[in-house]
């Protein structure tokens, strides 16, 4: 177990014969707790691939230091970092048993058979694969062959496992059934984590905390409850959620609330609640949920909002009908109109 940490990190590419560098990383600091699962969020070429090549060694920064179990590792390859790395691709040997493969990171550190099998062992009983060993990559399903890719990455001790979208050449099934099983694994051996997913759900299901990142940055660091609750600003408000949190101006502020949270009037909880009648355009019915969308009208602006209906509530909606619907006063955040961060409440004028 050891803490990772970037401090003001950048690192930049260049970016082909005219076009300047392309600066995949901006100054970026973070630190992981000890034993912690942080899952890396943001959208495709947000740089989140880059910081772990650059946590892992695979990439030089142009600026600033990684740490691991507090020291600079800068400078040092790879191989000399202690942790251990799983790709999208774990490229498995296909001619090797499951067993060779497992050891074959161990032949370079010279252990003599007996030890390397058991450490083989060991690695295949945490993940359930014991019954495997005998059998060759392509005798497996895509979840076992990831199970070995991370059996093999897990008998060099590491103290730092990397992961970039493990799971994303598994169908949606084998993906929930993966993550879970990887979920109790790392809790097993509480080795420091860092997972990288553009997969708003496979990060909130994973994460101890989750770094939202944007454009080389990190825009909020995060459990994930608060990530969802408490944005921080509306880049991460709207990329968390599906559908995103409501952003409505007014006032001189966007006011922000989530689907679930826009009902009708009379089911709002609470005395102190704001109204947001609005025409309901299309209905949309997912898992037994009902899904309003439609159109806010207020001093001649017009916004798009959603709502989010449980089963349980059975109110008749048509389309083409205004309906009354409020939101709870302290489901609501507050952003600047300008900068899109975060901002204090404001007691909002009725009407
Ligand atoms: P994805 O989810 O699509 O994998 P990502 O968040 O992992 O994206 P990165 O792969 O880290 O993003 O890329 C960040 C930015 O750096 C992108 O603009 C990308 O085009 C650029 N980039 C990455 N590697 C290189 C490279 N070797 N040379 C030039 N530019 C690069």
């Amino acid at each position: 177990m050891a803490v990772v940490e970037v401090r003001n990190l950048t690192k930049n590419f260049d970016g082909g014969r005219g076009h300047g560098h392309v600066r995949a990383i901006d100054g970026i600091n973070l630190a992981t707790g000890e034993g912690e699962y942080l899952v890396l969020l943001g959208p495709s070429g947000c740089g989140k691939t880059t910081l772990l090549r650059t946590i892992a060694g695979l990439e030089e920064p142009t600026e600033g230091e990684v740490l691991i179990g507090g020291n600079v590792v800068n400078g040092l390859p790879p191989r000399l970092r202690r942790i251990a790395m799983v790709f999208q691709n774990y490229a498995l040997y296909p001619h090797k048993t499951v067993l060779e493969n497992i050891v074959f990171p161990l032949k370079a550190a010279q252990l003599d058979r007996a030890e390397r099998e058991r450490k083989a062992h060991w690695a295949a009983e945490l993940l359930g694969i014991e019954q495997l060993l005998n059998r060759r990559p392509r005798q497996l399903s895509g979840g076992e062959r990831q199970r070995v890719a991370l059996a093999r990455a897990m008998v060099r001790e590491p103290q730092v496992f990397l992961l970039d979208e493990p799971l994303s050449n598994l169908d949606a099934k084998l993906r929930a059934s993966a993550r879970d099983e990887l979920r109790r694994f790392q809790q097993r051996v509480g080795t420091t984590t860092i997972y990288v997913t553009h997969d708003q759900s496979e990060a909130m299901g994973l994460g101890d905390r989750i770094a939202v990142m944007e454009r080389g940055r990190v825009r909020q660091m995060a459990p994930p409850v608060e990530v969802y609750d408490d944005p921080a600003d509306t880049f991460v408000a709207t990329f968390l959620g599906s559908p995103p949190m409501n952003l409505v101006p007014r006032d001189g502020h966007l006011v922000g609330f989530r689907p679930e949270h826009l009902l009708p009037v009379d089911l709002v909880p609470g005395e102190d609640k704001i109204q947001v009648p609005f025409t309901v355009d299309r209905i949309e019915h997912l898992s037994g949920d009902r899904y309003l969308y439609g159109t806010v009208h207020r001093l001649g602006e017009e916004t798009r909002v959603i709502t989010r209906l449980p089963a349980t509530v059975t109110l008749p909606v048509e389309p083409g009908e205004e309906h009354r619907f409020a939101v709870s006063a302290d489901r609501l955040r507050f952003f600047d109109a300008d900068t899109g961060e975060r901002s204090e409440p404001v007691r909002l004028r009725e009407g």
